[in-house]
């Protein structure tokens, strides 16, 4: 291994965004070098992830990223340019968001009118026949399973908006794999084993990185993709003062167990369910099983890590046993197993629940991160809207003060790059997952 390298730019981390950003900018004919610490791509927190695709976000920029991004999914093959061997599928179940006064449709349902998205508005007749099996009661707000209120019957029902496009990716690991395998077709470089531990400058402007066998890359254009450690690799480029947004790591689970039978089948599959109204979302995934995962209600605490190699990668009792009981009560006929079977993951969450993609005070030092548990979705145009900006920002762009706008190539969505800015004023979003 040479002890210097060059490159036009470096990519911190391999999963699903930076792999994605990878493969845009080898396309714009850069020389690109990918470091992850990880042996291969999407093996940090893009392995744990439900892949769950949706259009329900609380601003016209995350509703529009989340459905330009799902054409490069429903034609992946086409977005990746090359045969790269198994390929990630996309799965089309529909998701149906019930009504929940924390993110009514007032919200978004304009949205997905001025946008474009289709949807169907359900009463909860429609939705009780359209999802059997489904409770369609009302038990708003969520509450612990100690709570003797949890068990109470609603008194009133629920319906909500039916999104027949949404679903999920089939392996979202398989999926990063992909966009890395198409990038290396382009011509990156990827570097395995690799951790950058110190950031270099000239000047005002980033010049490289150095990794942990002391070796150098040296390159003008350094991407922070790093996931749940983009504060860590953020402290060592010795940027963030400028920061109105700042992100943590924290812990997640996601709880994989047998779906109640009778409620979908091959031909109709179950549609996945945003719940927040218990405080859950579900989705069917192979073999008849269900995965389900929380939404964070204010009545659970949040597990907040100070550093993200902390996270124990276990699901435990306690989580697995609310994430499922809380579903059960939706899914009356779901069995809440005794042993807990799922996964766990890390979230980088922003303050505000809203990815930053934004340049930085150190000139050629981009960033890609707070991905706040709902960014997989969007890894096919964030690898373009981050080749976008760069490219803008390197020809002079001045996006802090007239934000760079991105045109959508499936949808001619124009996207305002402004509304990921790190020094955006705080969004208004749920304030959990949804966005
Ligand atoms: C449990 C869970 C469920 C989720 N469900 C959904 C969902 O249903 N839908 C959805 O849209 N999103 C979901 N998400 C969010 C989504 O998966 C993430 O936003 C996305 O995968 C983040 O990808 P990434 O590439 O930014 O990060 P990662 O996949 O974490 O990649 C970062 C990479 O950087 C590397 N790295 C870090 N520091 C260094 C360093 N110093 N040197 C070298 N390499 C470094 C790591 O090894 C890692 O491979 C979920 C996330 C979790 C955890």
């Amino acid at each position: 291994m040479p002890d210097k390298e060059t490159a036009d730019a470096i990519v911190v981390g391999a999963g699903v965004i930076g792999s994605s950003i990878a493969l845009e900018l080898t396309r714009s004919g850069r020389q690109v070098v990918v470091v992850d610490r990880a042996g291969g791509a999407g093996l940090g927190s893009t392995s744990a992830s439900s892949a769950v695709v949706r259009f329900n976000f609380s601003t016209a920029a995350g509703v529009a990223a989340a459905w330009e991004s799902y054409a490069g999914w429903a034609s992946w093959s086409a977005h990746l340019g090359h045969d790269v061997g198994d390929v990630a599928r996309y799965v089309r179940t529909g998701l149906v968001m019930l009504d929940v006064d924390a993110a009514p449709r007032s919200a978004y349902v304009p949205l997905f009118e001025e946008l474009g998205v289709p949807y169907e508005e359900w009463d909860s007749a429609e939705l009780a026949s359209r999802v059997p099996g489904l409770d369609v009661g009302r038990y708003w707000p969520p509450r612990r399973l100690d709570d003797p209120r949890f068990w109470h019957d609603a008194t009133q029902t629920l319906g909500g908006v039916f999104t027949p496009d949404a679903g999920h990716v089939s392996d979202p690991q398989l999926a990063a794999q992909n966009l890395a395998a198409a990038a290396v077709r382009e011509g990156a470089r990827f570097r395995f084993q690799s951790t950058v531990a110190a950031v270099h400058r000239s000047g005002d402007r980033v010049s490289g990185v150095e990794l942990d066998d002391g070796s150098t890359i040296w390159a003008s254009i350094v991407v922070n993709a790093a996931g749940p450690w983009s504060g860590g690799l953020n402290e060592l480029a010795g940027v963030g003062g400028d920061f109105t947004v700042s992100v943590r790591p924290m812990r997640q689970e996601v709880a994989h167990v047998v779906a109640p039978g009778g409620t979908g089948d091959a031909t109709q599959p179950r549609p996945a369910v945003a719940d927040m109204d218990l405080g859950t979302y579900f989705r069917s995934d192979v073999g008849g099983s269900l995965l389900i995962g929380g939404t964070e209600p204010a009545c659970d605490p949040f597990e907040w890590l100070d550093d993200p190699d902390d996270a124990h990668l276990q699901p435990t009792s306690a989580v697995f046993e609310a994430q499922v009981t809380r579903a059960a009560r939706r899914l009356p006929d779901l069995g809440v197993p005794n042993r807990p079977r799922g996964v766990a993951g890390v979230y980088d969450v922003s303050d505000d629940w809203t990815p930053i993609y934004d340049r930085t005070d150190l000139a050629g030092y981009y960033v890609a991160m707070g991905t706040s548990g709902n960014q997989f979705k969007n890894a096919p145009v964030v690898g373009c809207m981050m080749r976008t900006l760069i490219d803008e920002v390197e020809h002079g762009a001045d996006h802090d003060t007239l934000p760079v706008v991105y045109t959508g190539v499936h949808t001619g969505l124009e996207i305002d790059l402004g509304a990921f800015s790190r020094r955006r004023s705080r969004s208004s979003t749920t304030g959990t997952v949804m966005g």
